[in-house]
């Protein structure tokens, strides 16, 4: 589903990615682990045409994306969660969440939203109890729930999403992280960055460790949660 060949990202003098080679499979949910400043969110902010590279080719669905805006890629399906939640503060949950349809491919019935709304809130009842009220208020768990709800009505056909622990309690993680699955269940491609390397590679079916703008090493998340370079640098803590 998506294809990632060469990708080079330049910001004036700093080289942020090199050389990066990335596949993703449709229902797949692949990690990206790397400390801080090593690329990951310029990675996703290029898939989705936020950030222009310099060279490479990112095709999607079998067609080059390389160029198009961002507009253009939400379009085709891709929808990127930022780092430190989005939700729009004076609306209320309930309104946050319609806006997940305005994203959305095709139309959808005002049943079908409510039984998607319904699943949503079975699976976050906080969001439930909070429906009515201004998401500014919520706290930031209730924030991450919400911003990776609205993606799920949104049905993208690739989801990428950056660091959406962070900050997080254990539980609201696992509970995050759980929705992200069933998500990939329903088809959605899920590109995944995250600091919490074990967590992710959990879920995940594959990753790549992205070291100062280069692919380190890749492999199948249980032999890559096995490798000793990968638990001395980034399993030893979790
Ligand atoms: P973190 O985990 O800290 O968010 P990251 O792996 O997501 O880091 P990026 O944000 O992609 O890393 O940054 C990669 C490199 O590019 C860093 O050295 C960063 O300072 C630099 N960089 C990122 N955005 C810009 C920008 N707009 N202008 C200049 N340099 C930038």
């Amino acid at each position: 589903m998506l294809s990632i060949q060469g990708l080079e990202v330049r910001y004036g003098a700093i080289q942020a990615l090199r050389r990066i080679d990335l596949e993703l499979a449709a229902g797949e949910i692949v990690a990206v682990i790397g400390s801080n400043g090593a690329g990951k969110t310029t990675l996703l902010q290029s898939i989705l045409g936020l950030v222009r590279p310099d060279k490479g080719v990112i095709t999607f669905d079998g067609k080059p994306i390389t160029q198009l805006s961002a507009s253009r890629t939400a379009n085709l399906g891709i929808s990127l969660v930022p780092e430190g939640r989005e939700v729009f503060g004076t609306l209320t949950v309930l309104e946050n969440l319609r806006l997940g349809l305005k994203n959305k491919i095709g139309s959808t019935s005002k049943e079908q939203f409510e039984r998607e709304l319904a699943s949503i809130y079975e699976r976050f009842p906080r969001l439930y109890e909070r429906r009515d009220q201004q998401a500014m208020t919520l706290s930031g768990g209730e924030q991450q729930m919400l911003v990776l709800s609205r993606a799920m009505i949104s049905k993208p056909k690739l989801l990428l999403l950056d660091e959406p622990s962070l900050g997080l309690a254990p539980i609201i993680v696992s509970d995050i992280f759980a929705s992200i699955q069933e998500l990939a269940k329903g088809g959605t491609a899920v590109l995944l960055v995250e600091q919490m390397a074990h967590k992710a590679l959990s879920i995940a079916s594959r990753g790549y460790v992205i070291d100062n703008g280069r692919v380190a090493f890749q492999g199948k998340s249980s032999d890559l949660l096995q490798d000793q370079r990968m638990i001395k640098a980034y399993l030893g803590v979790h």
